[in-house]
């Protein structure tokens, strides 16, 4: 798996103040790969994000970036490298409107315009000057992503739980969403609970219980597989 990594985990220890959270994870991304990671609440996957972000730093193992070392550097460098996380919690600016939000994501004195991602987003692009917060939830969602793809140089796209509280058919559209970026080769991790959305969209799935890394496998071949799925993930 490690061969040609964009990005890899190489036995990650991470641990908050009550103790250790992650156990000697590894895990690697490939150029254009999305690669799910998938577990029950509380397992460790947004944990496992913080250390790739340096928010969380690891206390032992390393984090390598196409090549090079990143583990300790912190999350405005790591984000200056191109690697761009869009947390759970989506943290949109809601009394700003969508073009105001998208504004914001752009670093200072960057310029780019943000037409390419309105021309990802003709749903966003109806509605720049709304704000943010009377969107619906999918929309906030597609706001929060599209906020990821913009600023420095994006090479890998940290993606936590999406789907979260989502509607059905709303996990639809930003499952749709995720395609896209995917078919224009945006490399990805995909952090979610929803095991079979994110099997469904992945390349590659690893399986994390309580901070360690139980299972992976080619995601297709995982998602085939009934008593695998009922075994790690109980669906
Ligand atoms: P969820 O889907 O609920 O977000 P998760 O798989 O992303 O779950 P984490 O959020 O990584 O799991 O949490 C892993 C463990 O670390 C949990 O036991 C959680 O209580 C603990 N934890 C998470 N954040 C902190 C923190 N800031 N301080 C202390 N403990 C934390």
């Amino acid at each position: 798996r490690a061969t040609n990594a964009v990005l890899q985990m190489d036995g990650i220890d991470t641990y908050y103040q009550n103790g250790q959270v992650l156990f000697d994870v590894s895990l690697s991304v490939r150029p254009g790969e999305i690669v799910a990671l998938v577990g029950r609440n509380g397992a460790g996957k947004t944990t496992t994000l913080r250390s790739i972000m340096g928010l969380t730093p690891p206390r032992s193992g390393q984090v390598l970036h196409r090549g090079e070392d990143i583990t300790g550097q912190g999350p405005d460098t790591i984000r200056r490298n191109g690697i761009s996380w869009v947390p759970e919690e989506r943290r949109i600016f809601p009394d700003l409107t969508v073009e105001e939000n998208l504004r914001i994501a752009q670093s200072s004195g960057d310029d780019t315009d943000t037409s390419f991602v309105y021309d990802r987003f003709p749903r966003l692009d109806e509605r720049r000057g709304q704000l943010a917060g009377t969107m619906s939830g999918g929309e906030q969602q597609m706001l929060a992503i599209a906020r990821g793809l913009l600023g420095p140089s994006l090479d890998v796209l940290l993606l936590d739980e999406p789907s979260e509280g989502l509607a059905p058919s709303i996990v639809k559209d930003v499952a749709e969403t995720i395609r896209t970026l995917k078919d224009d080769g945006v490399t990805m991790i995909l952090v979610e609970q929803n095991a079979e959305m994110a099997l469904e969209l992945a390349d590659y799935a690893y399986v994390i219980q309580t901070g360690e890394i139980v299972y992976q496998s080619d995601a297709d071949q995982f998602r085939s597989n009934q008593s695998l799925m009922q075994q790690y993930l109980g669906v």
